[in-house]
């Protein structure tokens, strides 16, 4: 039996075993997909992969009771349980959790990319009866361009703010979005990128894993020497004021965008770290689960979209 947790996530509860995937777990095992903040979850007996945890400690300073699970590697929690974290393709660390109870087996996917990012692979091809699986952009409407496309605009849009003489300046997700764009720059431009507390302690733990990124903390001699020079690119979890003597451009980078510019911005990107409806319907025929449980955004139309397909789907939530 599959219900929502007290504070999100999904609990299940099964011939008397009992786990908990985003969510504190009453008792039982606990699963932490990623490190994003609405999926993290403290209690004990949680398990994450050794990456989510190192960013779980370095960005939102949890110590919590994680214990490590490598990726592929089956770990038998009882007689009849085992659990096995593979790659879902969404940030550093992030995993999908197929259980196998007695037989039969259910994938929780967390949030899932299916296309290769600068810094992350895509997600993993999964064998499993169940499916419980995201569907943030389960709408035809969020069909994102190729990413290179997306990345060539982004790199264009810099170079026409800094020729008006601008700072340009990019919101993004602490955890991903912001070492995407990092990895952009360091790769095809000379740019020094500052970025703001959050997310260095976030770049610092994908170095620390293996993720080569170059950039400076704010608030450091270094960076008010780069942004007073002139030419340098500027990322933030937030908007925030930037100490430059020169204008600053905000852009922000989401799949949202997909539907055009958004209010605050001088420009917004369609980059995501989630799949969109076509990834998302690829990955369900590909895998071709028995039945399958959507969750998050368009989980309604998502259902619909894969019963019409022939599927056995219910929203979860
Ligand atoms: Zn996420």
């Amino acid at each position: 039996m599959l219900r929502p947790g007290r504070d999100g996530g999904v609990v299940l509860s099964v011939k008397g075993f009992s786990a908990a995937f985003d969510t504190r777990p009453q008792k039982g095992l606990g699963f932490v997909s990623h490190a994003h903040s609405d999926h993290v979850a403290a209690g004990r007996n949680v398990l994450a992969t050794r990456e989510t945890i190192s960013l779980i400690r370095r960005v939102w300073q949890l110590s919590g009771g994680y214990k490590p699970i490598p990726y592929r590697q089956e770990l038998r929690v009882s007689d009849s349980v085992s659990v096995k974290a593979l790659n879902s393709g969404h940030v550093l660390g992030s995993a999908m959790f197929r259980l196998d109870i007695g037989g039969e087996s259910l994938v929780y996917t967390g949030d899932i990319n299916t296309v290769p990012t600068l810094t992350t692979n895509p997600a993993e091809p999964v064998d499993a009866d169940v499916f419980v699986i995201e569907t943030t952009y389960g709408h035809p409407d969020y069909v994102f361009p190729p990413r290179h496309e997306t990345e060539a605009w982004i790199l264009k849009w810099v170079s026409k703010t800094l020729a008006e003489g601008a700072l340009p300046a990019f919101k993004a997700y602490s955890i991903g979005k912001s070492q995407e764009l990092i990895k952009l720059f360091n790769t095809y431009t000379s740019l020094p990128v500052v970025v703001g507390k959050t997310v260095a302690n976030a770049s610092k733990t994908y170095v620390e894993n293996g993720v080569k990124l170059d950039f400076i903390r704010s608030g450091t001699r270094d960076a008010a020497e780069v942004l007073g020079g002139g030419e340098a690119v500027y990322i933030d979890s937030q908007v925030r004021s930037v100490p430059v003597h020169r204008r600053v451009k905000w852009a922000t980078v989401t799949g949202w965008a997909v539907k055009g510019r958004l209010e605050g911005f001088d420009a917004a990107f369609p980059l995501s770290s989630h799949a969109d409806y076509r990834g998302l319907l690829n990955y369900v025929e590909e895998n071709r689960p028995r039945k399958v449980y959507t969750i998050h955004g368009f989980s309604q139309l998502f259902a619909k979209t894969l019963r019409l397909r022939g599927f056995d789907a219910s929203p979860f939530t």
